[in-house]
This record gives C-alpha cells, structure tokens and sequence, in this order.
C-alpha cells in the first residue's frame, strides 16, 4: 500500500489523504457522454431548488424572512437562531484568485446567501453557493513528494514534473504544471487538476436544508450526485463512483480509493462542473479552522440536515467507523468458501443473513487498472461490497459511530462525523468517510438529492 496526497494539517500534524497504489483518471467527469449529460443534470437540480424555494415562498408568505424566491432579495446575513450554523459566507469583494465565471469575471466563492425560509410548520435553511472554494494550499514537502511520487508523473505533468516549490502558496486552480483534461479554459484552472477530471464550473446552486432533522424508519440510500453541501458551498458525494468491476455492477469501487490521482491538493475534484470531496480534505479542515484539540467543528450538511463534522471526536481521539473489511476466510460469516471475492453479504447492515454467490472479484494481490490509466492493487476495502457494518463496534458507543456513521451527544445532538483512520500521523479516509452509505434522517420533498441519488446510475457519474 502506498499514500499519496499527503497535506500539512495545521500545527505539526501531516494528514495523507488517500491511500494504495497508482491512479485513476477520473471517473468522475472525463469520457464524452458526461458532458451531454451534464448539462440535464445541472438544470434539474437547479431547477428543483428553484421550485422548491418559490413554492416555500407561496406557502408561507406570513414569514418576513423568506426572500429566497429572488437570489438577489436573500439575506446575507442570516439569522442566527432561523438556520443552520456554520457557513462560509462571502463578502461581495470576496472573489477567486484563478478561476473565472461565464462573463470572465473572478468567481464568486464560497456561500453567497443563507436565508431562512418555512414550509408546512418547518423551517429550512436555504443555501446558495457558487461552489467555488477560496482554498490556498502551502507547498510543504509532503505535498511536494506526493506530487512528484505520482506513479504517471512524467505523463500528468506538462513538464514531467510539479511546476511548485516549497513555501509557494498554490491558490484553487493555480497553474501548478498539470496536463489537465482539455476541459479546463487556460483561465481557469487549467494545470491545476489532474488529467482524469473536467474542471470545476462555477455553480449556481441551492441547497434547502431541515433545521429540525428527524430520523428516518426507511431505508434510504446515499447515490451519486451531491448529497449535502460543505459549509463552503462545495458539494459532498458518498462513496461511490459509479464504476465496478468489469462493469457488472458488483464489486463496486470506492471513489476515495479508486480515484485518489485524480483529485487536487485539497482532495477535490469536478463531476459534472460540480466540485466535490468524498472525504476528508485538508484545505476544508484548514477554511474551518479544524486543529484537532477537540471535538471537530462542522464541515457540511447533509440533505437530510444532520451536520456532517470533522474526523476528531475529542482531542487526539478521531471517530471511529464502525464499517470493518470483511474476513474472507471460508470459516467466518462474512467470509466465502474459496476465502476469495466469490461472494456477497446478502445484507452488508446483518452480517447473519449470509452470502451469496456472484461472479467472482479480483484477488486481493491483483492490480487493477482505473479510468486514469493507473494500476491499483485491489486490495481488501477497495471495492465497497468488502465491507459490513460490525454492530458489535457501534454498541461500545463512545467513539464508535453508527451504521450511518453518526452519533449523538448532549451537545451536538444526532451528528455524522468525516472519518478516518490515522497511519504514522497521517489521516487515511475510513469508509463509508462522510455520511453513510444511507441517510440517517428523512430527506424532505425540497431536499438536494432523494433516496438512491438524484442521477441515473452509470459510469462516470462520482
Ligand atoms: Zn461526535
Ligand atoms: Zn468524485
């Protein structure tokens, strides 16, 4: 196993962001049918907030605070105790380093409004984000060398190697000698992204968030597209990206680990002009001032309206996944008879509804080549059916997260944590890495994504 995308974390501590070997151009956005189908995808969501916002707007007219059916009326400066804390609102000076929107204009970035508005009795908050993050990234030489320790160096880079040097300050987007997609105008971010991934467009989205939660009795799956908002107004995506072995839709892959080339120094990337993390990002630890001396601060909401928090639970102590990598052996329970990926959980949540057979995975020391061109040992916990939700470990409670990868304390009430696992002072992101692989809570009719996603399955879509 090798790491790469290594990030300084404030103080002393150095946060690797992925993990294994090689690298994948980016299922999330190269390939042709992407970009016809991108386009649909971005009307629709758009368009569904919009409704969602105007509708709030008719049915509720009584409430003073609700401007949110004219962008340009929302408040910029929320009412504290009417939403949702902790977003990263803009000043109107505040504008991209690099990137530029359609009319060549620096972009906007992070949140631009945060509004209240209520519906039927409830109150949501309302968000509107370029999804543009001002990220600056500080070369130290744990970035440098992952930089230059990429497998497909000599391809990636124009020059064949990074075009940076320790102390510059690299800024979201800035040149930094990558061969990126075609995608990318020279003016706006071209060389800052890997080869595999589109580029990020400048957004204009909106986000409808309860502020009164509730937990869900239904089963309702996390799938590809945005499923909740970073507090800077960039998307967060689950786990997946679209891609499986073979593509016969078993033995799917692990975004954060299939596509861990094809991600920026802040461990981002672009589906869809969409920019997003699928997990923990160093630059986003850096915007909320995350230094790890205590319970993490929010980093995101969910669409269902739980916080999605940081990786620390306390001091020192990270939270932990209670999601564990299966054990094979044709003698244990999760295992299958050959001791190889010959079978599945019928159940990933109830490890005692057995296995069952299916068309066989790579062996665990086999290397697997991703969209990128680069090659992967497939080993155990690269495909998500590696792994089953140990019910033993959430019932220790304490730092110990549920099978949607939350907890609740007095303080926080029900939240989900970003988690990862420390190696030689280095965070490794921990499936199911944000929210779970389901949503804890009930996802409302003007929610950002529905149950099972709000885009048709396929290739490329993460
Ligand atoms: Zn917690
Ligand atoms: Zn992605």
């Amino acid at each position: 196993m090798k790491l790469t995308n290594e990030f300084s974390y404030p103080g002393t501590l150095k946060i690797l962001a992925l993990m294994m070997s090689a690298t994948v151009l980016s299922a999330c956005g190269s390939g042709e049918s992407q970009n016809t189908q991108s386009a649909a995808t971005d009307q629709s969501t758009t368009n569904q907030s919009n409704e969602s916002a105007e509708s709030n707007g008719d049915d509720s007219g009584s409430d003073p605070s609700d401007t949110s059916d004219e962008g340009d009326q929302v408040s910029n400066n929320p009412d504290e105790t009417n939403t949702l804390p902790g977003w990263i609102l803009s000043s109107e000076a505040e504008s991209a380093a690099v990137m530029l929107d359609d009319s060549g204009q620096p972009a906007q970035v992070n949140v631009q409004a945060v509004s209240a508005i209520e519906q039927s009795g409830q109150g949501y908050t309302v968000v509107m984000a370029s999804g543009m993050p001002d990220y600056q990234v500080v070369i130290d030489e744990a970035v440098l060398t992952s930089l230059s320790s990429r497998p497909r160096a000599n391809s990636d880079f124009a020059t064949g190697s990074p075009d940076v040097a320790i102390g510059d300050v690299v800024e979201f987007g800035q040149d930094i000698g990558y061969n990126s997609n075609t995608s990318c105008a020279l003016d706006a971010g071209q060389g800052y992204w890997p080869p595999g991934p589109v580029c990020p467009e400048v957004m204009d989205k909106t986000g409808t968030f309860p502020n009164q939660p509730a937990q869900t009795s239904e089963t309702c799956e996390t799938g590809l597209g945005s499923v909740g908002f970073w507090v800077n107004g960039t998307s967060v995506y689950n786990w997946g990206d679209g891609q499986s072995y073979n593509n016969e839709g078993v033995w799917q892959t692990l975004a954060p680990v299939a596509e861990q080339y094809d991600v920026d120094v802040c461990g981002g990337h672009a589906a869809q002009g969409d920019y997003h993390h699928h997990y923990y990002s160093s630059c986003l630890a850096d915007m909320v001032g995350d230094t790890g001396m205590g319970h993490s601060p929010i980093y995101g909401y969910a669409a269902d309206g739980y916080a999605i928090y940081g990786p620390w639970e306390a001091q020192g102590q990270l939270a932990i996944s209670s999601w564990e990598v299966r054990d094979y052996s044709a003698s244990e329970a999760t295992g299958c008879s050959d001791g190889a990926r010959s079978c599945v959980l019928n159940d990933q949540y109830d490890v005692s509804q057995g296995t069952r057979t299916v068309s066989s995975g790579p062996g665990f020391s086999a290397v697997v080549r991703t969209l990128s061109n680069n090659e992967l040992v497939a080993e155990n916990g690269y495909y998500k059916e590696d792994f089953y939700w140990n019910t033993a470990l959430t019932a220790q409670g304490g730092n110990y997260l549920d099978q949607y990868n939350g907890h609740s304390d007095s303080e926080r009430g029900y939240h989900y944590h970003v988690t990862a696992r420390e190696e030689n002072g280095k965070l490794i992101p921990a499936f199911p890495y944000t929210v779970g692989d389901r949503f804890a809570g009930e996802l409302q009719s003007n929610a950002l994504t529905s149950c099972g996603g709000r885009l048709p399955g396929g290739p490329g879509r993460g």
